[in-house]
């Protein structure tokens, strides 16, 4: 018997995996990739986390598919920033169960927690997301089993319910007791969600969509930087830090040009390949006001890593910039 488990790195999808595992099914640890999951690159941690349980990972990549037909018109709207959560899980759910004849698996399985986050883990929104998924009554939620009606690998006694968990709640408590009793190490604390679910990422999502249409390789764009909304309407974003700069210069979306300054300690910054003449000064003064220049002297700035270059002086102060910034 195998089953597919909705994996996302995180304590709770873990032990649902392993509760599930040590009653001698085989699972896979599907990672359903929407694009806003984190701004680093948790390939080897959710490796590890499946090895310690003995899970099989496996990654699906549904961006495409997800700002599509998820993003911006969710059934059941959003919770407080821009997490369609009800619908992406419901969502999730659905893909999951189109890959269970290909996976030979027979059912489904999710480390959701009843009455751990208000708009997506109620009892309710759980009966929701799986109405929605028509799911078949084939999800098992591990963790919570036995506070909710049994499903079919239950019923069909694939499964012993008996064996199942009653754990509701914020309370992380009995799950790290869990992990303890497992022998898990090194699990991540509990996350809020996604990206979607913190305040500046949404404040900028719902800037970009006032101005663009959102486009896969631009989300990575709304993951690093301190981002401004200039004059006439061009984006201009400035690393914060390395991590930033890093993440800006791998930014694939080609709906931006690159801004570096020379000989002196500079941000990594996009400028939306759309700015007006003004825009881009504005911008290139802006950026070497975000570095230790001197702002009487003048300095060279590369454009797309010197397509072409630029002479100026800093703004004089970071003020000047803030109105625009988000
Ligand atoms: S937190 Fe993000 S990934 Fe999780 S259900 Fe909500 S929108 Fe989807």
């Amino acid at each position: 018997m195998k089953a597919i488990a909705l994996f996302s790195g995180g304590l709770d999808s873990t032990l649902a995996m392993k509760v599930i595992i040590n009653q001698g099914i085989d699972v896979i640890a599907l990672y359903v990739n929407i694009g806003f999951g984190s701004t680093k690159d948790r390939r080897e941690h959710m490796e590890s986390m499946c090895r310690q349980v003995g899970a099989e990972f496996m990654e699906i990549d549904i961006r495409q598919q997800f700002l599509r037909d998820i993003l911006f018109s969710p059934k059941h709207g959003y919770g407080k920033n821009f997490n369609p959560c009800i619908d992406c899980h419901a969502n999730m759910f659905r893909i999951a169960k189109e890959m269970m004849s290909e996976l030979g698996a027979s059912f489904i399985v999710s480390g959701e927690v009843a009455g751990q986050r208000p708009m997506s883990q109620n009892i309710r929104a759980l009966k929701t997301v799986e109405e929605l998924a028509e799911s078949d009554n084939l999800l098992v939620r591990p963790l919570s089993a036995k506070l909710l009606s049994p499903s079919q690998p239950e019923l069909n006694g694939w499964i012993d319910r008996e064996k199942l968990l009653d754990i509701s709640g914020r309370s992380r408590e009995k799950q790290l007791k869990l992990a303890d009793e497992f022998g898990l190490v090194d699990f991540e604390p509990p996350a809020g969600g996604c990206l979607l679910t913190e305040p500046y990422f949404a404040k900028k999502m719902r800037d970009f969509v006032k101005f663009d249409k959102l486009e896969v390789d631009d989300i990575d764009s709304l993951k690093f930087g301190r981002h401004f909304r200039l004059k006439d309407g061009a984006k201009l974003i400035i690393g914060r830090n390395a991590d930033d700069n890093f993440g800006l210069q791998n930014v694939k979306s080609k709906k931006f040009n690159t801004l570096e300054a020379v000989g002196v300690k500079s941000p990594f910054s996009l400028i939306s390949a759309t700015a007006s003449e003004d825009e881009l000064q504005f911008a290139l003064r802006t950026v070497l006001a975000y570095t230790k220049a001197d702002i009487e002297s003048e300095y060279k700035i590369l454009f797309n890593g010197g397509e072409k270059e630029f002479i100026v002086k800093p703004c004089s102060s970071r003020e000047e910039s803030r109105k625009y910034s988000l």
